[in-house]
């Protein structure tokens, strides 16, 4: 409505001083009074009357303060939606699990006495190229060739926990580099001591690193097995 208002006397100002700059108009220079007159003759800003049309007075001025009224109302509206953006990105990052299975295979072999020795870790058998996921936040302390692993990466959880993950085919992480729980850092293989394509995945305590049954650890963090 103001806006309105403002252009309506923008117009009116504009329809005067043409009306001054025509040939017809050199005998008269008033030009606020004139405005007045010539909208009403154009038919511009209101009925025609000379009441009606002085508030068109004080409105001359709002077009030079109405743009920044509407860079403000832009800048505003950025706001808002930079707001709603970071509420949401808020939201998911509260609601994102922080552990994860970290293979979709099968479980083949567990924690504990096998084969006249200790298995230390939790086998999720799947086919070459499968991903493998960082089962929780944390930062690599370890990417690249491990005896009996072929190729391990190793995570240093916000706890002191690390994880282990084993045979892979290949990586896609580097030491140093901070993932989150679910990040895909590697890709199933067969590679080391292994008899057929699957992520050996171990657990070890924070402080002495002894390694403990992962199918507890990942249950009690709430991941389903
Ligand atoms: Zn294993």
């Amino acid at each position: 409505m103001v806006a309105a208002v403002a252009l309506g006397a923008f117009a009116a100002a504009t329809a005067g001083q043409a009306l001054k700059a025509g040939p017809s108009s050199s005998d008269d220079i008033a030009p606020l009074a004139d405005s007045k007159n010539a909208s009403a003759a154009l038919g511009v800003g209101g009925t025609g009357s000379v009441t009606a049309a002085a508030p068109e007075v004080l409105a001359v001025a709002k077009p030079v303060i109405a743009a920044p009224e509407v860079q403000q109302l832009a800048a505003t509206n950025q706001i808002v939606q930079a707001r709603a953006d970071a509420a949401a990105k808020a939201k998911a990052e509260a609601e994102r699990p922080r552990y994860v299975r970290p293979s979709n295979g099968t479980i083949t072999s567990g924690f504990g006495a096998r084969w006249g020795t200790t298995h230390y870790g939790l086998d999720f058998a799947a086919p070459i190229g499968t991903p493998i996921y960082a089962a929780a936040d944390g930062v690599v302390i370890e990417a690249g060739p491990a005896s009996g692993f072929g190729l391990w990466v190793r995570i240093q959880h916000d706890d002191g926990t690390i994880t282990v993950y084993g045979h892979m085919q290949d990586f896609s992480v580097h030491e140093g580099q901070r993932v989150k729980a679910g990040e895909q850092i590697a890709r199933t293989g067969n590679r080391g001591q292994s008899t057929g394509p699957h992520c050996h995945f171990e657990v070890w305590e924070p402080g002495d690193h002894k390694k403990i049954d992962p199918r507890p650890w990942l249950i009690q963090h709430g991941v389903v097995l």
